[in-house]
């Protein structure tokens, strides 16, 4: 169990974990020198340091306390079975676990599994869903380019992480059971003592700001003062929109903030109402 004081944060080395974990943690405003080839960094800004691992290495560093915190998939949080606690998911990194056989094989169902030989670097996860599915199988377990197995002869089927499937068609595969849906997760390690705790607090703080600022936009819109009621109705605001007098007689301004999802349908509800001059402006950080 590491001492020193400052959170330490595992995150992965190279690979496609790395872009929006770095990425995550500049926009929450905290400094380290990222530069490739560095096994650690010790943050100017916030009292973290960063250690640069293999991905399939996280989970069991976090479970030691080698690292306080780490991001994985879910997929190599569930496959390592690690004690750590899952804190918070990140919503990026986002694939799934799926099987696929060769192109040309019939399918009906996972009853077509039946005593075949299935490839994956995933014995944890697809164990565990064929046994829910009372599918017997033969799990060879191999650690990389799974897909090419069934053209080699090695296996019937491929377990293997999927995101557009590209891959999956490149090598005469389709895809025919999802097994498992993966994002990037924040794990810690049970138990941390509070003075660290408070530091990932604040961390959380920082990142779920981050992703509130992600998913809205801030709206600037003028209206007529007789269609004020029905367009402040149709946005929600942090609180309540505000609204403020325009020099012409009889308009007034209105702000608020929209959120990501239902954004094109307020906007036309918004000018069907009368609102006009409508500015959408991303917002950096939103604390709630
Ligand atoms: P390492 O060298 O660190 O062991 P790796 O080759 O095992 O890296 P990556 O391919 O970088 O792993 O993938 C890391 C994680 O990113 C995966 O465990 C999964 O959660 C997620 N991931 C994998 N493939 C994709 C994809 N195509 N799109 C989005 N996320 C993905
Ligand atoms: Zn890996």
């Amino acid at each position: 169990m590491s001492t020193n004081p400052s959170l330490r944060i595992a995150i992965q080395k190279s690979g496609r974990l790395s872009e929006d974990s770095l990425r995550l943690f500049k926009e929450c405003g905290i400094k380290f020198d990222s530069g490739t080839g560095r096994l650690k960094s010790v943050a100017s800004n916030f009292p973290a340091e960063f250690l640069f691992l293999r991905d399939d290495d996280i989970p069991g560093y976090v479970e030691d306390g080698v690292a306080d915190v780490g991001i994985v998939g879910e997929n190599v949080q569930v496959e390592t079975a690690k004690a750590v606690e899952v804190v918070y998911k990140l919503g990026f990194s986002k694939c799934r676990l799926s099987i696929a056989i060769p192109r040309g094989d019939p399918y009906e169902g996972v009853q077509n599994l039946q005593n075949k030989r299935i490839a994956t670097s995933y014995p944890v996860i697809l164990g565990q869903f064929l046994a829910e599915q009372g599918v017997r199988a033969d799990i060879h377990e191999i650690s990389g380019s799974v897909e090419i197995a069934p053209g080699i002869g090695l296996a019937d089927a491929v377990c293997d992480i999927v995101s557009s499937g590209s891959t999956l068609i490149s090598n005469g595969l389709k895809e025919v059971e999802t097994i498992f849906r993966s994002e990037a997760v924040l794990i810690a390690h049970p138990g941390l003592p509070a003075e660290k705790r408070n530091t990932l607090d604040q961390l959380l703080f920082r990142i779920k700001a981050v992703q509130a600022a992600a998913s809205s936009k801030y709206i600037v819109l003028n209206a007529p003062n007789n269609a004020i009621e029905t367009i402040v109705a149709l946005l929600p605001g942090m609180k309540a929109p505000t609204v403020v007098p325009l020099s012409t007689p009889g308009w007034s301004a209105i702000h608020s903030v929209l959120s990501e999802e239902d954004f094109w349908e307020k906007i036309d509800a918004l000018r069907a109402a009368g609102a006009e001059g409508i500015l959408v402006v991303p917002i950096e950080k939103m604390i709630r």
